[in-house]
């Protein structure tokens, strides 16, 4: 199988009914650019900039923050890459980078929140990432976003940085697309102020599926316990991608989601155009949409939605959908 996976890498990934779909995969260190050749990748959806921090013993200085970003989008070669900023705190551990014990740090001082309350940090990331973009095209993200007004506020530390460059004489992007994450469900509430504050939206289903569910994505005992696949998460999901759709804002989606054959289909039925997951999982992601019937299972998965007296659970209205075409 993994002969035939390598052997779609440069086949389009087109569906069976004409829709194109952007394939892109997740990374976070040098030995993972490698493999947007292998997996004939269109580019990096998410750039996770924490894992050059938690495997440092000290803070990355400026410098060398500029120098990693330049590495890796010279290694990427023109395919594009989304930087995400920081993401430090909950999950992701920097151990020089202590703040006080936090009782909930899923829910605690992290990712957006940490780089607005410490803007020097911030400040010095986004500089280094413009630098490393000069002349190419800087696509970025910020991960946890609550309210709408903290993309405002990385907005101004972004133009202050810009202006800041161009001051000194220093070459700058020649396109900068910025974008947010959609992690935390208070944004579901403040969908169309989203989309007109961005360039683009991710969803990071690993995060939103945790705050959306009260499920500890690191606990095991409970982490299961809800399918991901289930009517509440999928029509949640299903709004934003219509939000996106009234906004003309694209959306993207680079949870663990997108990676899993059946629920890469159940993206692209609730009308995902956009995905990104890790390296491995594009084989087998674009083996499944080559064959698959978009707007069939579209209305499918809509019929089911809307029918608040179906009982059938969705995995199994998804697995016998894929069965039978
Ligand atoms: C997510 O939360 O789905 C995500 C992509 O980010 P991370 O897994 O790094 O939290
Ligand atoms: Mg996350």
């Amino acid at each position: 199988r993994q002969e035939q996976f390598r052997a779609l890498r440069s086949v389009e990934p087109l569906t069976r009914d004409g829709q194109r779909i952007s394939l892109l995969m997740n990374a976070g260190l040098l030995v993972d650019l490698p493999q947007l050749a292998e997996s004939g990748a269109e580019g990096i959806g998410l750039f996770r900039t924490e894992l050059q921090f938690m495997i440092a013993s000290t803070m990355p200085k400026a410098d060398e923050q500029e120098i990693f970003y330049r590495n890796v989008l010279k290694q990427a070669a023109g395919r594009l890459v989304t930087f995400r900023t920081l993401d430090i705190g909950g999950d992701k551990v920097v151990p020089y980078f202590r703040g006080h014990e936090e009782e909930n740090p899923a829910l605690g001082w992290r990712a957006i929140r940490l780089s607005l309350d410490r803007p020097g940090l911030l400040r010095t990331q986004l500089r280094a990432m413009l630098k490393a973009a000069a002349g190419a095209e800087l696509k970025l993200m910020v991960p946890m976003v609550t309210e709408v007004s903290e993309i405002a506020a990385v907005r101004e530390l972004l133009q202050k940085e810009v202006q800041h460059l161009s001051r000194f004489g220093h070459g700058l992007p020649r396109k900068l697309q910025f974008g947010a994450m959609l992690e935390v469900p208070a944004l579901l509430w403040q969908l169309d102020e989203l989309m007109a504050a961005v360039d683009f939206v991710s969803v990071g289903s690993n995060d939103l599926f945790q705050f959306a569910m009260a499920v500890d994505r690191g606990n095991a005992r409970v982490s299961d316990r809800f399918d991901t696949l289930g009517k509440p998460f999928l029509r949640l999901l299903r709004d934003i991608v219509l939000a996106g759709e009234r906004n003309n804002t694209p959306v993207t989606l680079c949870g663990e989601l997108a990676g899993k054959p059946i629920s890469a289909m159940a993206l692209l039925g609730l009308g995902f155009r956009s995905v990104s997951m890790s390296p491995a999982s594009i084989g087998p992601v674009k083996a499944m949409l080559l064959g698959l019937d978009a707007a069939a299972l579209a209305k499918v998965m809509n019929e089911a939605l809307d029918d608040i007296h179906a009982t059938t659970p969705m995995r199994e209205v998804l697995a016998h959908f894929a069965e039978s075409h």
